[in-house]
């Protein structure tokens, strides 16, 4: 995934200026079961001369609140682990992982430390599944290879038979000529990120099933997200969407990317309102196929193969840095302030998306019957 400078991939997400912060916990917020239109004004109609009345009262009463909120936004969203986060990251990128890649003894050291982690966690398995291992062979590759994706399951309180999907590869480049390619950002930093997601709808039980998923081989191809559409553990038809986070702790200007919006435009106004709660840039873009391949990161990651499965997904990610694919892409050089917001305004998109899951599936229904429609 190497992005050319030559058009601009970003959209801006922000609107003008916060709205008012976002409520602690899983539930629904749009009383009319929208999903909020992209924001150039207010979505409220007209009130009555009694309303008004009312409304004055209200705002005498909340305005001292109101304005507290306004002040802090950002204070009022999920909050994780930081330090555990960076230091999750910094095991998952240590040499002694050897860059972790799929089939050799680093890449087994850190799907048993990952598979222990859930355990340590108290994050619960699927049912009884943790591992998913599968076979393949890797992209112009000619020996078969076993690889094993991780399950965590959050059971919904609402809606446990809906999942949302979160996922994350582990999985790396290993040693070449001698030299271990740690993968701190790519994806030592999702990985650690879906397990404090993980952790936190734990203990904030969401509406929808959220199911975490630390991919394997995905530098082999995306054989781990292929594996788990191809035979997935549960109902495709049951899944709201997927989130996916790769390279999510490294960047100087405090800009992430959320991709996925140019395939499902529903997704904007969530995105957006993420993006008024973040103390980062959160731009959409790299979606659209006009744009020159490397720029275009629809297909990039584990992501594609639930885009190609008609699935709607939201990809978060950084631009590509100098450590990209790199020896030097190291636990020393992330940027871990922005890594934390990072993972917390991609938490907050999850929270977001699983108050209104019930409206996202619609639509997925409505884009694959529209899909069947130009089909016939
Ligand atoms: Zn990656």
């Amino acid at each position: 995934m190497s992005p050319s400078p030559s058009r601009p991939a970003r959209r801006q997400a922000t609107s003008s200026g916060p709205q008012s912060g976002p409520q602690s916990g899983p539930q629904s917020d749009a009383q009319d079961g929208s999903l909020g239109a992209s924001r150039p004004g207010t979505r409220r109609g007209p009130v009555s001369g009694r309303g008004l009345a009312l409304a004055a009262l209200a705002l005498a009463v909340l305005l001292p609140a109101f304005s507290l909120a306004q002040a802090d936004p950002v204070g009022e969203r999920p909050k994780i682990d930081g330090e555990r986060l960076v230091q999750t990251l910094g095991i998952l990128a240590h040499d002694s992982m050897e860059g972790r890649q799929t089939g050799t003894p680093g890449g087994d050291r850190a799907q048993a430390w990952l598979v222990e982690e859930f355990e340590r966690r108290g994050i619960p398995d699927l049912n009884g599944t943790r591992t998913m291992p599968f076979d393949f062979v890797p992209r112009g590759g000619d020996t078969e290879l076993e690889g094993v994706n991780i399950l965590g399951w959050i059971e919904g309180s609402v809606h446990p038979e809906r999942y949302i999907v979160v996922t994350a590869h582990y999985d790396h480049l290993g040693v070449r000529n001698g030299e271990i390619y740690n993968g701190a950002d790519d994806n030592a930093s999702g990985t650690a990120a879906i397990l404090e997601i993980a952790g936190w709808f734990r203990d904030n039980p969401p509406r929808h099933s959220i199911l975490v998923v630390a991919m394997d081989a995905e530098e082999m191809g995306l054989q781990g997200a292929r594996a788990f559409i191809a035979e997935p553990p549960v109902p495709l038809d049951r899944v709201v969407m997927n989130v996916n986070l790769d390279m999510v702790s490294r960047n100087e200007d405090d800009e992430l990317y959320a991709a996925g919006t140019y395939h499902y435009p529903f997704l904007a106004p969530l995105v957006e309102e993420a993006a008024d709660h973040s103390g980062i840039s959160l731009l959409m873009g790299h979606d659209s196929p006009d744009l020159p391949p490397g720029d275009d990161w629809t297909m990039s990651s584990d992501h594609g193969p639930f885009h190609q499965a008609g699935i709607p997904f939201i990809y978060f990610g950084v631009e590509d840095h100098p450590g990209y694919h790199d020896p030097t892409d190291t636990a020393d050089r992330i940027t871990p302030e922005f890594y934390v917001e990072a993972v917390e305004t991609a938490l907050d998109f999850i929270l977001l998306a699983d108050r209104r899951g019930e409206r996202i599936l619609e639509e997925r229904a409505a884009l694959s019957a529209a899909a069947a429609g130009v089909g016939n």
